[in-house]
């Protein structure tokens, strides 16, 4: 029997330094896990958390996040968050009062927590939307951690 051996070189394309029109971004399941564990390597100390842009786009930019402390509230007027989570596991709150809260930049809020509002809980898998303007925290459980990929979107109107 004669055996025909077929060798597949993978192709590496070009990687360019802005995100392209008609370009396709796809993430593995196998990516966001060592992406995962790349963060975790580079996890700041006191704000317990790493993260890094994936792409920008003209209306919308996409994170990929690792918490294992909580993180500020925070509201943005003019853009919404989607998370779509990866692994472990968060709360998240919406909506109440921002506690000290300080305008970092135009149209951004940061503050120590929020007072009131609701929560969800956060698992692998779980998808959110936060419409702009609603303030909101992610609270971590002490030892937890949550890794989490990110649209921030652009409200248009
Ligand atoms: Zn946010």
């Amino acid at each position: 029997v004669k055996r025909h051996y077929f060798f597949v070189l993978p192709i590496l394309c070009c990687v360019g330094a802005a995100a392209q029109s008609g370009k396709v971004d796809f993430y593995t399941a196998a990516d966001l896990a060592s992406r995962e564990k790349a963060l975790g390597l580079k996890l700041d100390a006191s704000t317990g958390s790493a993260g890094s842009t994936l792409e920008k786009y003209p209306h919308h930019l996409t994170m990929f996040i690792l918490r294992e402390k909580s993180g500020q509230s925070e509201m943005h007027a003019k853009v919404a968050d989607v998370f779509i989570a990866v692994d472990g596991s968060a709360e998240l709150w919406t909506g109440g009062k921002m506690l000290q809260s300080k305008t970092t930049e135009p149209n951004e809020e940061r503050g120590e927590g929020l007072e009131g509002g609701t929560k969800v809980s956060l698992e692998k898998g779980d998808i959110v939307h936060i419409a702009a303007g609603v303030p909101h925290q992610l609270r971590i459980a002490p030892g937890g951690h949550f890794a989490y990929f990110v649209v921030k979107s652009q409200e248009i109107n």
